[in-house]
Protein backbone atom coordinates (compact mmCIF):
# COMPACT_ATOMS: atom_id res chain seq x y z
CA UNK A 1 0.00 0.00 0.00
CA UNK A 2 2.52 2.71 0.87
CA UNK A 3 4.60 1.47 -1.57
CA UNK A 4 2.17 2.21 -4.60
CA UNK A 5 1.32 5.47 -2.73
CA UNK A 6 4.66 6.54 -3.06
CA UNK A 7 4.79 5.87 -6.65
CA UNK A 8 2.20 7.72 -6.80
CA UNK A 9 3.75 10.72 -5.38
CA UNK A 10 6.83 10.37 -7.31
CA UNK A 11 4.92 10.29 -10.51
CA UNK A 12 3.01 13.38 -9.52
CA UNK A 13 5.90 14.68 -9.20
CA UNK A 14 7.33 14.33 -12.81
CA UNK A 15 5.17 16.34 -13.90
CA UNK A 16 6.31 19.11 -11.94
CA UNK A 17 4.58 19.26 -8.58
CA UNK A 18 8.16 20.41 -7.42
CA UNK A 19 8.36 17.21 -5.07
CA UNK A 20 12.33 17.00 -3.91
CA UNK A 21 13.82 14.83 -7.06
CA UNK A 22 16.33 16.09 -9.42
CA UNK A 23 14.99 14.53 -12.14
CA UNK A 24 13.60 17.78 -13.83
CA UNK A 25 16.21 20.31 -12.25
CA UNK A 26 19.86 18.63 -11.80
CA UNK A 27 22.05 18.36 -15.34
CA UNK A 28 24.06 15.38 -13.94
CA UNK A 29 22.19 12.21 -15.37
CA UNK A 30 24.24 9.15 -14.37
CA UNK A 31 24.15 6.07 -17.00
CA UNK A 32 24.44 3.73 -13.99
CA UNK A 33 20.95 4.96 -12.72
CA UNK A 34 18.26 4.94 -15.09
CA UNK A 35 14.94 5.52 -14.72
CA UNK A 36 13.97 2.04 -13.78
CA UNK A 37 16.72 1.82 -11.18
CA UNK A 38 15.46 1.39 -7.77
CA UNK A 39 17.03 3.67 -5.98
CA UNK A 40 16.86 6.31 -8.49
CA UNK A 41 14.46 9.19 -6.81
CA UNK A 42 16.55 8.97 -3.20
CA UNK A 43 20.47 8.73 -5.70
CA UNK A 44 19.59 11.73 -7.72
CA UNK A 45 17.56 13.62 -4.46
CA UNK A 46 21.11 13.57 -2.80
CA UNK A 47 22.69 14.28 -5.58
CA UNK A 48 20.77 17.78 -6.26
CA UNK A 49 21.94 18.69 -2.54
CA UNK A 50 25.14 18.51 -3.03
CA UNK A 51 24.81 15.51 -0.56
CA UNK A 52 26.25 12.54 -2.66
CA UNK A 53 28.43 12.74 -5.79
CA UNK A 54 29.04 11.05 -8.90
CA UNK A 55 31.89 8.64 -9.26
CA UNK A 56 32.82 10.56 -12.26
CA UNK A 57 30.01 12.80 -14.33
CA UNK A 58 28.23 9.60 -15.52
CA UNK A 59 28.70 7.38 -13.28
CA UNK A 60 27.63 6.83 -9.56
CA UNK A 61 28.22 3.36 -9.21
CA UNK A 62 25.37 2.32 -7.20
CA UNK A 63 26.24 -1.43 -7.10
CA UNK A 64 29.77 -0.54 -5.10
CA UNK A 65 30.08 -0.90 -1.49
CA UNK A 66 30.30 2.39 0.42
CA UNK A 67 33.55 3.00 2.38
CA UNK A 68 33.28 4.39 5.93
CA UNK A 69 34.91 7.59 4.51
CA UNK A 70 32.39 8.01 2.16
CA UNK A 71 29.30 7.37 4.39
CA UNK A 72 31.22 10.30 6.52
CA UNK A 73 31.02 12.38 3.87
CA UNK A 74 27.36 12.30 2.50
CA UNK A 75 26.59 12.41 6.30
CA UNK A 76 28.28 15.11 7.19
CA UNK A 77 27.09 17.30 4.02
CA UNK A 78 23.69 16.03 4.79
CA UNK A 79 24.05 17.53 8.01
CA UNK A 80 25.68 20.71 6.37
CA UNK A 81 29.36 20.32 7.94
CA UNK A 82 31.84 22.52 7.04
CA UNK A 83 33.56 19.68 5.06
CA UNK A 84 36.93 21.71 4.43
CA UNK A 85 39.78 19.36 4.92
CA UNK A 86 42.28 18.81 8.41
CA UNK A 87 44.00 17.19 10.23
CA UNK A 88 42.50 14.60 12.16
CA UNK A 89 42.60 12.37 15.49
CA UNK A 90 42.82 9.33 13.80
CA UNK A 91 46.99 8.19 11.89
CA UNK A 92 45.26 6.95 8.81
CA UNK A 93 43.27 9.83 8.13
CA UNK A 94 45.68 12.80 6.67
CA UNK A 95 44.51 16.19 6.34
CA UNK A 96 44.89 15.72 2.55
CA UNK A 97 41.46 12.69 2.68
CA UNK A 98 38.92 14.12 0.73
CA UNK A 99 36.52 13.31 3.99
CA UNK A 100 39.01 14.19 6.98
CA UNK A 101 37.27 17.18 7.90
CA UNK A 102 33.90 15.90 7.83
CA UNK A 103 35.84 12.70 9.57
CA UNK A 104 36.86 14.99 12.27
CA UNK A 105 33.77 17.32 12.92
CA UNK A 106 31.58 13.92 13.45
CA UNK A 107 33.80 12.42 15.71
CA UNK A 108 33.69 16.18 17.81
CA UNK A 109 29.96 15.72 17.48
CA UNK A 110 30.39 12.05 18.69
CA UNK A 111 28.37 10.79 15.65
CA UNK A 112 31.36 8.48 14.53
CA UNK A 113 34.46 7.10 16.10
CA UNK A 114 37.13 4.99 14.84
CA UNK A 115 38.82 1.46 16.46
CA UNK A 116 40.72 1.33 19.50
CA UNK A 117 44.18 1.64 18.31
CA UNK A 118 43.53 5.03 16.58
CA UNK A 119 42.60 4.43 13.06
CA UNK A 120 39.59 5.35 11.59
CA UNK A 121 40.06 2.74 8.68
CA UNK A 122 38.35 5.12 5.86
CA UNK A 123 38.59 2.33 3.10
CA UNK A 124 37.19 -0.16 5.21
CA UNK A 125 33.33 -1.10 3.49
CA UNK A 126 30.73 0.03 5.80
CA UNK A 127 28.46 -2.65 7.33
CA UNK A 128 24.69 -2.06 7.91
CA UNK A 129 24.59 -2.09 11.77
CA UNK A 130 27.14 0.73 11.29
CA UNK A 131 25.17 2.55 9.09
CA UNK A 132 22.27 1.97 11.48
CA UNK A 133 23.78 3.69 14.44
CA UNK A 134 25.74 6.43 12.10
CA UNK A 135 22.20 7.56 11.17
CA UNK A 136 20.35 7.03 14.47
CA UNK A 137 23.35 9.39 15.62
CA UNK A 138 23.11 11.82 13.06
CA UNK A 139 19.24 12.27 13.14
CA UNK A 140 19.29 12.08 16.87
CA UNK A 141 17.58 9.03 17.34
CA UNK A 142 19.16 8.35 20.76
CA UNK A 143 20.41 4.64 19.78
CA UNK A 144 23.90 3.76 20.58
CA UNK A 145 23.82 0.42 20.00
CA UNK A 146 22.95 -1.67 16.68
CA UNK A 147 20.25 -3.53 18.05
CA UNK A 148 18.48 -0.04 19.12
CA UNK A 149 19.18 1.70 16.12
CA UNK A 150 18.21 -1.13 13.43
CA UNK A 151 14.42 -0.89 15.09
CA UNK A 152 14.36 2.81 15.14
CA UNK A 153 15.11 2.78 11.27
CA UNK A 154 12.89 0.36 10.96
CA UNK A 155 9.97 1.88 13.14
CA UNK A 156 10.56 5.21 11.49
CA UNK A 157 10.63 3.22 7.72
CA UNK A 158 13.57 4.00 7.00
CA UNK A 159 15.36 0.62 6.80
CA UNK A 160 13.65 -2.87 6.52
CA UNK A 161 15.06 -5.97 8.27
CA UNK A 162 15.34 -9.74 5.91
CA UNK A 163 12.60 -11.87 5.23
CA UNK A 164 14.16 -13.61 8.18
CA UNK A 165 13.16 -11.25 10.46
CA UNK A 166 17.22 -10.19 11.15
CA UNK A 167 18.93 -7.03 10.29
CA UNK A 168 21.84 -8.32 8.68
CA UNK A 169 23.87 -5.86 10.79
CA UNK A 170 27.28 -7.48 10.00
CA UNK A 171 26.30 -7.33 6.16
CA UNK A 172 28.17 -4.65 4.16
CA UNK A 173 26.12 -2.06 2.11
CA UNK A 174 26.22 -0.55 -1.57
CA UNK A 175 26.18 2.92 -2.66
CA UNK A 176 22.52 2.32 -3.85
CA UNK A 177 21.22 1.09 -0.72
CA UNK A 178 22.95 3.74 1.37
CA UNK A 179 21.84 6.50 -0.89
CA UNK A 180 17.81 5.11 0.44
CA UNK A 181 18.78 4.70 3.56
CA UNK A 182 19.96 8.47 3.60
CA UNK A 183 17.42 10.25 1.73
CA UNK A 184 15.09 8.75 4.17
CA UNK A 185 17.00 9.43 6.94
CA UNK A 186 16.97 13.03 5.62
CA UNK A 187 13.28 13.45 4.05
CA UNK A 188 9.93 11.66 5.79
CA UNK A 189 8.00 11.24 2.22
CA UNK A 190 10.83 8.93 1.02
CA UNK A 191 10.20 6.42 4.31
CA UNK A 192 7.96 3.20 4.11
CA UNK A 193 6.13 4.06 6.95
CA UNK A 194 3.36 6.18 7.97
CA UNK A 195 4.84 7.14 11.66
CA UNK A 196 3.28 10.15 12.65
CA UNK A 197 6.33 12.76 12.06
CA UNK A 198 5.06 16.19 12.87
CA UNK A 199 3.90 16.58 16.44
CA UNK A 200 4.42 20.67 17.48
CA UNK A 201 3.12 23.52 15.89
CA UNK A 202 5.75 26.65 15.67
CA UNK A 203 5.69 30.12 14.12
CA UNK A 204 7.52 31.98 11.19
CA UNK A 205 9.84 34.56 12.34
CA UNK A 206 11.18 36.09 9.45
CA UNK A 207 9.26 37.40 5.84
CA UNK A 208 9.66 35.65 2.59
CA UNK A 209 11.08 32.33 4.01
CA UNK A 210 11.55 29.82 1.61
CA UNK A 211 10.98 26.51 2.37
CA UNK A 212 13.31 23.99 0.76
CA UNK A 213 12.73 20.28 -1.14
CA UNK A 214 16.31 19.89 1.15
CA UNK A 215 18.16 21.10 3.87
CA UNK A 216 20.52 23.07 2.26
CA UNK A 217 20.15 26.32 -0.27
CA UNK A 218 21.27 24.08 -3.17
CA UNK A 219 17.41 22.69 -2.91
CA UNK A 220 14.75 24.29 -4.52
CA UNK A 221 12.08 26.52 -3.08
CA UNK A 222 8.30 25.32 -2.54
CA UNK A 223 6.66 28.02 -1.11
CA UNK A 224 7.56 31.02 0.65
CA UNK A 225 6.22 31.70 4.04
CA UNK A 226 5.93 34.84 6.35
CA UNK A 227 5.80 36.31 9.93
CA UNK A 228 3.88 34.64 12.13
CA UNK A 229 2.47 31.72 10.14
CA UNK A 230 1.87 28.34 11.83
CA UNK A 231 3.89 25.96 10.99
CA UNK A 232 4.30 22.01 11.99
CA UNK A 233 7.28 21.12 13.02
CA UNK A 234 8.41 17.63 12.44
CA UNK A 235 12.63 16.98 13.20
CA UNK A 236 15.93 18.57 12.70
CA UNK A 237 18.28 18.00 10.00
CA UNK A 238 21.34 19.94 10.91
CA UNK A 239 20.70 23.35 10.90
CA UNK A 240 17.16 22.55 8.95
CA UNK A 241 13.77 21.82 10.05
CA UNK A 242 11.37 19.61 8.59
CA UNK A 243 8.30 21.25 8.47
CA UNK A 244 5.03 21.23 7.11
CA UNK A 245 3.00 24.07 5.80
CA UNK A 246 -0.53 24.69 3.88
CA UNK A 247 0.04 21.02 2.89
CA UNK A 248 3.24 21.05 1.79
CA UNK A 249 6.20 19.22 3.52
CA UNK A 250 10.06 20.58 3.57
CA UNK A 251 13.14 22.31 4.94
CA UNK A 252 13.32 25.50 6.36
CA UNK A 253 16.24 27.04 8.64
CA UNK A 254 16.01 26.13 12.05
CA UNK A 255 17.06 29.75 13.07
CA UNK A 256 13.63 31.48 11.48
CA UNK A 257 11.14 29.36 13.70
CA UNK A 258 9.70 29.51 17.31
CA UNK A 259 8.03 27.94 19.96
CA UNK A 260 6.27 31.27 20.72
CA UNK A 261 4.26 34.29 18.70
CA UNK A 262 6.75 36.37 17.72
CA UNK A 263 6.75 40.03 18.98
CA UNK A 264 6.00 42.25 15.58
CA UNK A 265 7.88 44.70 17.85
CA UNK A 266 11.30 43.08 17.85
CA UNK A 267 12.22 42.49 14.38
CA UNK A 268 15.34 41.09 15.36
CA UNK A 269 14.93 37.24 14.86
CA UNK A 270 15.62 35.10 17.65
CA UNK A 271 18.38 32.46 17.49
CA UNK A 272 17.10 29.23 17.18
CA UNK A 273 15.25 27.11 18.98
CA UNK A 274 15.13 23.68 17.48
CA UNK A 275 19.10 23.20 17.37
CA UNK A 276 20.11 21.44 20.10
CA UNK A 277 23.22 23.99 21.78
CA UNK A 278 26.53 23.18 20.30
CA UNK A 279 28.84 21.38 22.54
CA UNK A 280 32.39 22.40 23.67
CA UNK A 281 34.15 20.03 20.67
CA UNK A 282 37.91 19.98 20.49
CA UNK A 283 37.93 22.31 17.39
CA UNK A 284 36.64 24.67 20.08
CA UNK A 285 39.45 24.69 22.68
CA UNK A 286 42.20 27.25 22.19
CA UNK A 287 45.49 27.19 23.99
CA UNK A 288 47.40 30.21 24.73
CA UNK A 289 51.49 29.52 24.45
CA UNK A 290 53.06 32.68 25.58
CA UNK A 291 56.90 32.53 24.57
CA UNK A 292 58.97 34.76 27.28
CA UNK A 293 60.63 37.72 27.00
CA UNK A 294 61.50 39.40 23.46
CA UNK A 295 63.51 41.51 21.53
CA UNK A 296 65.52 44.16 23.98
CA UNK A 297 64.48 41.40 26.48
CA UNK A 298 66.47 39.01 26.20
CA UNK A 299 65.42 36.90 29.29
CA UNK A 300 68.04 34.23 31.25
CA UNK A 301 71.28 34.02 29.62
CA UNK A 302 73.90 31.28 29.70
CA UNK A 303 76.76 29.58 27.75
CA UNK A 304 75.73 31.69 24.53
CA UNK A 305 71.96 30.96 24.80
CA UNK A 306 69.00 33.58 25.31
CA UNK A 307 65.71 32.20 26.80
CA UNK A 308 63.87 34.58 24.50
CA UNK A 309 64.76 32.56 21.38
CA UNK A 310 65.12 29.15 23.02
CA UNK A 311 61.26 29.74 24.42
CA UNK A 312 60.09 30.44 21.42
CA UNK A 313 61.62 27.50 19.51
CA UNK A 314 60.14 25.39 21.76
CA UNK A 315 56.78 27.41 21.57
CA UNK A 316 56.34 26.78 17.70
CA UNK A 317 57.44 23.37 18.40
CA UNK A 318 54.48 22.89 20.71
CA UNK A 319 52.37 24.31 17.74
CA UNK A 320 53.13 22.07 15.23
CA UNK A 321 51.98 18.81 17.93
CA UNK A 322 48.30 20.69 18.37
CA UNK A 323 48.60 21.70 14.45
CA UNK A 324 47.76 17.70 14.05
CA UNK A 325 44.67 17.35 16.07
CA UNK A 326 41.51 19.69 16.33
CA UNK A 327 42.18 21.89 19.21
CA UNK A 328 44.17 24.77 18.19
CA UNK A 329 47.43 26.82 19.40
CA UNK A 330 47.84 29.73 19.35
CA UNK A 331 51.08 31.63 20.08
CA UNK A 332 51.21 35.20 21.63
CA UNK A 333 54.60 36.16 19.38
CA UNK A 334 56.02 34.57 16.44
CA UNK A 335 59.08 36.63 15.98
CA UNK A 336 61.52 38.35 18.03
CA UNK A 337 59.13 41.21 19.48
CA UNK A 338 58.74 42.74 22.76
CA UNK A 339 55.69 42.13 24.69
CA UNK A 340 54.15 44.26 27.80
CA UNK A 341 53.10 41.35 29.93
CA UNK A 342 49.74 42.70 29.72
CA UNK A 343 49.56 42.73 25.96
CA UNK A 344 49.86 38.74 26.51
CA UNK A 345 46.98 38.30 28.14
CA UNK A 346 44.97 40.58 26.30
CA UNK A 347 45.69 38.13 23.83
CA UNK A 348 45.08 35.17 25.62
CA UNK A 349 41.24 36.68 26.32
CA UNK A 350 40.60 38.44 22.96
CA UNK A 351 41.47 34.81 20.89
CA UNK A 352 38.60 32.94 23.36
CA UNK A 353 41.72 31.08 24.85
CA UNK A 354 40.72 27.79 27.35
CA UNK A 355 44.02 27.61 29.16
CA UNK A 356 47.51 29.60 29.05
CA UNK A 357 50.90 27.97 29.23
CA UNK A 358 53.90 30.75 29.64
CA UNK A 359 57.22 29.32 28.87
CA UNK A 360 60.33 30.35 30.24
CA UNK A 361 63.81 29.32 30.97
CA UNK A 362 65.77 30.20 34.20
CA UNK A 363 69.13 31.55 35.48
CA UNK A 364 70.99 31.84 38.59
CA UNK A 365 74.20 32.44 38.52
CA UNK A 366 74.94 28.87 37.49
CA UNK A 367 73.92 27.69 40.70
CA UNK A 368 71.07 26.15 40.56
CA UNK A 369 69.01 23.42 38.19
CA UNK A 370 65.82 21.76 37.56
CA UNK A 371 62.71 22.23 36.09
CA UNK A 372 59.93 23.98 37.77
CA UNK A 373 56.04 25.09 37.09
CA UNK A 374 54.13 28.19 38.37
CA UNK A 375 49.91 29.08 39.14
CA UNK A 376 48.47 31.61 41.00
CA UNK A 377 46.53 30.76 44.33
CA UNK A 378 44.44 33.68 45.14
CA UNK A 379 41.52 33.84 43.67
CA UNK A 380 40.39 37.46 43.94
CA UNK A 381 42.27 38.12 40.31
CA UNK A 382 42.14 34.89 38.74
CA UNK A 383 39.63 32.53 39.36
CA UNK A 384 40.92 29.40 38.21
CA UNK A 385 43.32 28.46 41.25
CA UNK A 386 42.48 24.78 41.14
CA UNK A 387 42.49 24.45 37.20
CA UNK A 388 45.65 26.57 37.19
CA UNK A 389 46.95 24.32 40.20
CA UNK A 390 45.95 21.29 37.94
CA UNK A 391 47.43 22.29 34.70
CA UNK A 392 50.73 23.03 36.32
CA UNK A 393 50.44 19.58 37.84
CA UNK A 394 50.91 18.12 34.45
CA UNK A 395 52.87 20.29 32.89
CA UNK A 396 55.83 19.66 36.05
CA UNK A 397 55.03 15.70 35.43
CA UNK A 398 55.60 15.75 31.39
CA UNK A 399 59.06 18.24 31.67
CA UNK A 400 60.30 15.65 34.30
CA UNK A 401 58.93 12.60 32.10
CA UNK A 402 60.80 14.29 28.81
CA UNK A 403 64.48 15.69 30.23
CA UNK A 404 64.80 14.09 33.96
CA UNK A 405 66.04 17.19 35.39
CA UNK A 406 66.16 17.54 39.31
CA UNK A 407 62.16 18.56 40.41
CA UNK A 408 61.59 22.13 41.81
CA UNK A 409 58.30 21.06 41.58
CA UNK A 410 54.91 22.78 40.70
CA UNK A 411 54.14 25.67 43.48
CA UNK A 412 52.58 28.96 43.62
CA UNK A 413 54.08 31.87 41.88
CA UNK A 414 53.22 35.34 41.77
CA UNK A 415 53.29 36.44 38.43
CA UNK A 416 51.65 38.59 36.51
CA UNK A 417 50.67 36.42 32.86
CA UNK A 418 48.94 34.12 35.99
CA UNK A 419 47.61 36.48 38.45
CA UNK A 420 46.10 38.93 35.93
CA UNK A 421 44.64 36.41 34.19
CA UNK A 422 40.86 35.34 33.06
CA UNK A 423 41.65 31.19 32.14
CA UNK A 424 43.67 28.61 33.97
CA UNK A 425 47.26 29.33 33.49
CA UNK A 426 50.74 27.85 34.19
CA UNK A 427 54.43 28.95 33.95
CA UNK A 428 56.74 26.70 32.75
CA UNK A 429 60.30 27.05 33.68
CA UNK A 430 62.30 24.49 31.17
CA UNK A 431 65.92 24.31 33.23
CA UNK A 432 68.41 26.76 33.97
CA UNK A 433 69.95 28.17 30.93
CA UNK A 434 73.49 29.06 32.52
CA UNK A 435 73.92 25.88 34.46
CA UNK A 436 75.72 23.26 32.58
CA UNK A 437 73.50 20.73 33.26
CA UNK A 438 70.56 22.10 32.23
CA UNK A 439 71.93 23.91 29.34
CA UNK A 440 73.03 21.12 27.27
CA UNK A 441 69.16 20.19 27.32
CA UNK A 442 68.41 23.44 26.51
CA UNK A 443 71.28 23.28 23.74
CA UNK A 444 69.66 20.14 21.73
CA UNK A 445 67.14 20.75 18.97
CA UNK A 446 66.28 17.03 20.10
CA UNK A 447 65.59 17.60 23.35
CA UNK A 448 63.60 21.08 22.96
CA UNK A 449 61.41 18.97 20.42
CA UNK A 450 60.85 16.66 23.31
CA UNK A 451 60.02 19.50 25.58
CA UNK A 452 57.10 20.74 22.91
CA UNK A 453 55.81 17.40 22.94
CA UNK A 454 55.97 17.55 26.84
CA UNK A 455 53.64 20.14 26.78
CA UNK A 456 51.32 18.99 24.35
CA UNK A 457 50.75 16.00 25.87
CA UNK A 458 50.62 17.74 29.60
CA UNK A 459 47.59 19.92 28.15
CA UNK A 460 46.01 16.45 26.56
CA UNK A 461 46.32 15.22 30.03
CA UNK A 462 44.71 17.99 32.19
CA UNK A 463 42.24 18.05 29.68
CA UNK A 464 41.39 14.16 30.03
CA UNK A 465 41.85 13.87 33.74
CA UNK A 466 40.80 17.74 35.00
CA UNK A 467 38.06 18.33 32.42
CA UNK A 468 36.88 14.66 31.88
CA UNK A 469 37.29 14.97 28.17
CA UNK A 470 37.24 11.20 27.19
CA UNK A 471 37.76 12.68 23.30
CA UNK A 472 41.07 14.00 23.68
CA UNK A 473 42.40 10.52 24.39
CA UNK A 474 42.83 9.60 20.23
CA UNK A 475 45.10 12.69 19.97
CA UNK A 476 47.58 10.99 22.00
CA UNK A 477 48.07 8.40 19.43
CA UNK A 478 49.55 11.75 17.04
CA UNK A 479 52.56 11.32 19.49
CA UNK A 480 52.01 7.48 20.07
CA UNK A 481 51.57 8.53 23.58
CA UNK A 482 49.09 7.75 26.15
CA UNK A 483 47.60 9.64 29.37
CA UNK A 484 49.66 10.04 32.12
CA UNK A 485 48.56 8.95 35.78
CA UNK A 486 45.84 11.22 37.53
CA UNK A 487 47.86 13.70 39.31
CA UNK A 488 45.48 16.41 41.07
ZN1 LIG B 1 61.59 34.20 31.81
Amino acid sequence: MKKLWLYAVFAALFIGLGFPTSQTSANTLFSDVGSSHRAQEEIYYLVEGGIANGISSTSFSPNQQVTRGQAAAMLGRALGLNGEKKATSFSDVSSNYFASGYIQQMVNKGIISGYPNGQFKPNQTLTRGEMAILISRSFGYGANTVSIASSRLMEKGIAQGYVDGSFGATDTIIRADFSVFLARGIHAQFRTSDEQTFNRLMYVNVDSLNVRTGPNTQYPSLVKVNTGQVIEYGYTVGDWSFIRVNGKEGFVHSAYIQIDVPDPNNPTPPPPVVTPPPTNTLSDIVVIIDPGHGAHDPGAQGYGYQEKNVVLNISKSIKTYFDKTPIQAKLTRTTDVFLELGARTKFASQNNGDIFISMHANALNGSANGTETFYYQTAATNPHVNESKALAKYIQNRMLEAWDLTDRRAKAGNYYVLRENTMPAALAEIGFIDNKTDNAYIASSTRRDQMAKAIFMATLDYYYHYEGRKDVLPLYNTVNGKPSPKLH
